[in-house]
């Protein structure tokens, strides 16, 4: 495998940022999921041969799309973790729960019911709630307030299994201004701990912030940027 190259020293750059940041904090490291959208599977391919010769047993990485994971999924390869982070409407929920290991943008009961619905309980779905933590503008993710039933729906569901909270704040030139975002989003999973005490995750935090992210508790950051460098413009979804 070549070690070297533009891919291979911005993974390398990405791992020395999270490392830093997790030192600062007296925080463990979080995981890493390559946010792979707009690149093909052959450059995910690449990226995963690069994780798991640096020792990673099963590369995370995450999608926004169903079909373009759908497209994709098959070419990156096999001994990949696949988490959906884009939202995802109730119809494509069957497609979602066959291709994805994770789900993190669940935000509302009907979803959690059709996921479960096309689930196999011997396989339950990893899944995490999507909070709507201050981007009004956003109708994306559910309402602070709304956690508690939301879990209680996902834990009434053997095929499911809830892992955690994830949040995307709203955009902010400076990264520092999100970081009460953040602060609020670990409060939070701290209290749906003493519900759900199984939960490890708490996933946020990209490519411009994940500093801030680790040093408010993030378990796990979606970078795509910083590895993969900036995005083609993106055409019309499919
Ligand atoms: C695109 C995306 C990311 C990664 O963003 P970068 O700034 O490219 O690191 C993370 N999370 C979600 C939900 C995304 O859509």
């Amino acid at each position: 495998m070549n070690q070297t190259g533009p891919l291979a020293e911005r993974l390398q750059a990405v791992a020395d940022r999270i490392q830093r940041a997790a030192l600062a904090a007296g925080r463990p490291p979080p995981r890493l999921l390559a946010v792979g959208k707009t690149r093909d599977a052959e450059e995910l391919r690449a990226l995963c041969a690069l994780r798991r010769a640096a020792g990673e047993d099963r590369p995370a990485c995450g999608e926004n799309y169903v079909q373009e994971a759908a497209r994709k999924i098959p070419g990156a390869g096999p001994g990949i973790e696949w988490h959906l982070i884009g939202h995802l409407q109730s119809n494509k929920a069957r497609q979602a729960a066959g291709l994805f290991d994770w789900v993190q943008t669940v935000d509302r009961p009907s979803l959690v019911a059709a996921l479960a619905r096309h689930r196999d309980r011997a396989r339950p779905l990893e899944v995490l709630i999507q909070v709507n933590v201050d981007d009004e503008a956003s109708k994306h993710g559910c309402r602070p307030g709304d956690v508690p039933a939301l879990a209680e729906a996902i834990a009434a569901q053997p095929a499911l299994r809830l892992r955690g909270l994830m949040a995307i704040p709203a955009p902010h030139p400076d990264p520092e201004r999100r970081r009460p975002a953040f602060a609020r989003m670990k409060a939070l999973f701290d209290a749906l701990a003493a519900q759900a005490p199984g939960i490890d995750t708490l996933s946020m935090g990209m490519s411009d912030d994940l500093e801030q992210a680790i040093a408010e508790g993030a378990t796990l950051v979606r970078v795509g940027t910083a590895l993969f460098g900036a995005r083609p413009p993106r055409p019309a979804p499919g």
